[in-house]
């Protein structure tokens, strides 16, 4: 594991390392910086040092990383259906590709693997490795995870990415550990330093007060999870590919649970095409009807911040933002939301966002393509007296 020490022959004790730490993990023993077990590496304090007294210390480095290349995908399906985000990591995939020039594989477990590899190559995957056994048509974590390391060990990809749904949050970590590698949860921007051949991956840090690019440059793969929504799916294109058998992983029964099948995916907010999100601008509990009605009307889902969650007004499956849901709908209409860099993270997709505050400098401004400066529950009544009562098939957009 990397770590940061102090070179003691160069520090004065000035202390700016120790007021940088986000984490407190300086402090000044004998004039000089002392670095404690709360550190995280996160490498502010070597900008701060303006004498280079301090340093990152390497961890031990892989053998043989240059064997790894390309770049394998998570492919996530239940009951035959294919998770949104495994689209979306795989038209990312082909956008890193240009910059590795290596090939793109999915694996899929379970029966319905052939039937969907089509699509998988369709959307970008050159190979995908299936595993058609029955154990695998709504694997256990245990068993997912044995399938993606037999996939990883025969591919060697350089990169691995799994979506941050229930299952791909569970799984990448097992996956990571096994292989000795690092893995970087909730990215939401990744891209490739292509003279390092590094994957740069980017995700919110201390609470989303910042953004922290981190990178794996000593281990391979390098695994990240992106949560549903955070990037573009993509349109499908007519292409070759490969589809290559693995066999099923032994199946351990000492970890065999009954899993309990949903057999109807009901349809939240992060597949809605309108949300009307409200937050404690909308003033009261009574005051949601109006956002529900416009959603109603518009074919959509009511959203919420988090206050309005905590205060036990909204359901969480309602909330938006870094601690809530990732969103990508057409229309994201924010009543009473300040835009807060935490409510944002989680709207950052929305195609059009347009913003209602009584506040002309509310930050949810600067990310509105449409800004309503006046009272959210009196703008939301006029634009329900404009709108038709039914919902239009479809939506009302
Ligand atoms: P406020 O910030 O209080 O804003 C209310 C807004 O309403 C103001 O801009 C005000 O001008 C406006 N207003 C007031 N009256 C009216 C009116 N009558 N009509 C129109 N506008 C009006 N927040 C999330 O939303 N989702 C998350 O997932 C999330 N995760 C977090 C994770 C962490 C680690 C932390 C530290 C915070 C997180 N937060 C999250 C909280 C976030 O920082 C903000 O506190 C929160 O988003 C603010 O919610 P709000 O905009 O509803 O309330």
């Amino acid at each position: 594991m990397a770590g940061m020490t102090v070179d003691k022959d160069k520090c004065v004790g000035c202390g700016l390392c120790a007021s940088t730490c986000p984490q407190n993990a300086i402090s000044l023993a004998g004039g000089k910086a002392a670095i404690s077990e709360e550190c995280v590496a996160c490498g502010l304090c070597l900008d701060a040092c303006r004498l280079g007294a301090i340093r990152r210390e390497s961890g031990q480095r892989q053998q043989g990383l240059e064997q790894y290349r390309g770049i394998l995908v998570f492919a996530e399906q239940h009951q035959g259906h294919l998770e949104d985000v495994t689209l979306e990591l795989l038209c990312k995939a082909k956008e890193l590709q240009r910059d590795l020039d290596c090939k793109i594989c999915a694996v899929v477990p379970g029966r319905q693997g052939s039937h969907l590899a089509q699509t998988l190559i369709g959307h970008g995957a050159d190979t995908v490795y299936v595993c058609p056994a029955e154990e695998l048509d709504e694997p256990l974590e245990q068993q997912a995870a044995d399938l993606v390391e037999q996939a990883i060990r025969r591919f060697q990809p350089e990169i691995v990415l799994f979506g941050a749904t229930e299952l791909g949050r569970s799984l990448a970590p097992r996956v990571a550990a096994r292989l000795h590698t690092g893995l970087t949860a909730d990215c939401t921007v990744l891209e490739i330093d292509r003279e390092k051949r590094l994957l740069q991956q980017t995700r919110p840090a201390f609470g989303g007060n910042l953004m922290a690019t981190i990178v794996c440059p000593d281990h391979r793969p390098q695994m990240a999870t992106v949560r549903p929504g955070v990037f573009a799916k993509g349109e499908p294109e007519a292409r070759q590919g490969e589809v290559e058998a693995l066999p099923a992983p032994a199946c351990q029964p000492a970890i065999q649970l009954v899993a309990n099948q949903i057999a109807q995916r009901s349809a939240g907010i992060a597949d809605a095409p309108v949300i009307v999100a409200v937050g404690k601008g909308i003033g009261s509990q009574k005051n949601i009807q109006y956002a529900q009605q416009l959603a109603d009307r518009l074919g959509g889902q009511v959203g919420a911040s988090r206050p309005l969650v905590d205060a036990g007004w909204a359901q969480y499956s309602m909330q938006v933002g870094q601690t809530g849901h990732t969103v990508a709908p057409k229309l994201y209409i924010a009543c009473g939301i300040s835009g807060a860099i935490q409510h944002l993270a989680g709207m950052a997709g929305a195609q059009t966002v347009v913003a209602i505050n009584t506040d002309p400098d509310a930050p949810i401004f600067r990310a509105a393509h449409y800004a309503v400066v006046g009272d959210c529950v009196e703008v939301l009544k006029q634009l329900l007296a404009q709108l038709p009562e039914a919902p239009v098939p479809g939506g009302n957009i």
